[in-house]
């Protein structure tokens, strides 16, 4: 009989990462962080004001290639807010991979629409153009002012793929899909900063994109997020909305619109200023750890590791190994022996249709992501492990 699955997985990480515990993923400061933090200090500007709020966002617009960034306290203000510019209302559906973190879904509840739940392609893990144009095809009826959902009767405004653990969805096909259906494209980057298909970084293609700096993510302010965009007005209005909307005035408080105190303070973009120096660095180790699990389990039957999608550079943010269906019942036998040797690993998100709050919501066939999300494990992935 061949040896337990579970074990040759944990002999095969410990080659690679060694004997000793490993997190799943845990954030780097060896860079200017503390001299730049420190200065924040020293110069009192540490909350809402401040030199390194707008030097994070130039440097951020630089690196994408975006016209403009806009720092906010976190990705799920920024997605919240960037679906809102991209014009998402109360009553609209928004239509979302059922296979994402909750803040995706989230994000369109803050706005009173409704997550419109779709599925994923096994060789990117994100939104699948070719089913979800038929499912759109099946599902909905062109009215006056663009697409309605026929079995609710609600405008269906947007499409929000998410690039799952910083690999690039098939954005020609989903923006081909956005445009035929007259949706909104806004692009949840929180997880693919340093992301890029056919050279294009991830969160530049939609109206708008979000970015995170969560603990997490590939580079951290603490918490933090941004919207990125190409069109200078949709910047400035978004700056406007997540700083109270207050109109400039030297000593009045005017607040045109209902806005949000969503800034990033000065002190997380200090941070985030010295991580984003660090990022390329990052890119290249991750890019190494890759390469060795992919080489580690090259002749361990049943599974194999995600790797970034033809044209595309993933940042490899979080590696994945997928588990063949034959051997899916053995995840939590995987994840139970990993764990217990001290190498953290996780599987994929409950999907959003099967959670409590949005299990009443619309989606898709889902079989794809129904899969995944019984093979998915996610490896050990901090920069720095080999
Ligand atoms: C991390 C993450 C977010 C939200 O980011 P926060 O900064 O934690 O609010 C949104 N979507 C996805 C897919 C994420 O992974």
């Amino acid at each position: 009989m061949p040896p337990c699955l579970s074990i040759v997985i944990v002999d095969t990480l410990k080659k690679i990462l060694g004997t000793a515990p490993k997190t799943l993923h845990e954030p780097r400061f060896q860079g200017n962080e503390h001299r730049y933090v420190r200065d924040c200090i020293d110069s009192t500007f540490v909350s809402s004001v401040g030199a390194y709020v707008d030097r994070f966002e130039r440097e951020l617009a630089d690196y994408t290639g975006s016209r403009r960034a806009v720092a906010v306290v976190n990705g799920t203000a920024a997605l919240q807010v960037a679906m809102q510019l991209a014009g998402v209302r109360s009553g609209d559906e928004v239509i979302v991979p059922t296979l994402t973190f909750v803040a995706t879904a989230n994000a369109v509840h803050y706005l009173g629409a409704t997550p419109h739940f779709a599925d994923s392609e096994m060789g990117t893990l994100g939104l699948d153009p070719v089913a979800l144009r038929e499912w759109l095809t099946h599902c909905s009826e062109q009215v006056a002012g663009g697409t309605r959902n026929r079995y609710t009767g609600r405008p269906i405004r947007a499409l929000v793929p998410m690039h799952t653990f910083g690999h690039p969805c098939d954005m020609e096909g989903l923006m081909a899909v956005a445009h035929d259906y007259g949706l909104a494209l806004v692009e949840d980057a929180a997880e693919s900063l340093g992301s890029r298909y056919q050279g294009r970084h991830t969160g530049t293609f939609g109206k708008l994109g979000a970015l995170s700096f969560n603990g997490n993510k590939i580079i951290t302010t603490g918490g933090g997020g941004a919207i990125l965009t190409q069109d200078e007005k949709l910047a400035d209005h978004a700056k406007h909305l997540t700083t109270t909307a207050k109109q400039p005035h030297r000593w009045e408080y005017v607040h045109d619109e209902i806005g949000y105190n969503f800034r990033m303070p000065n002190l997380n973009a200090a941070l985030g200023c010295a991580q984003l120096e660090k990022l390329p660095g990052f890119l290249v180790s991750k890019r190494h750890l890759a390469v060795a699990y992919q080489g580690a389990f090259a002749n361990t039957p049943a599974v194999h590791l995600v790797q970034e999608p033809v044209g595309c550079e993933s940042n490899y943010w979080l590696q994945a190994l997928i588990l063949d269906e034959t051997v899916a019942d053995q995840r939590d036998a995987i994840l139970n022996a990993t764990n217990e040797a001290g190498l953290m690993t996780r599987p994929a998100w409950t999907p959003m249709h099967q959670l409590a709050p949005y299990r009443h919501c619309p989606h898709a066939p889902l079989p794809v992501a129904d899969s995944l999300v019984r093979r998915i494990i996610n490896l050990p992935s901090s920069a720095g492990l080999v």
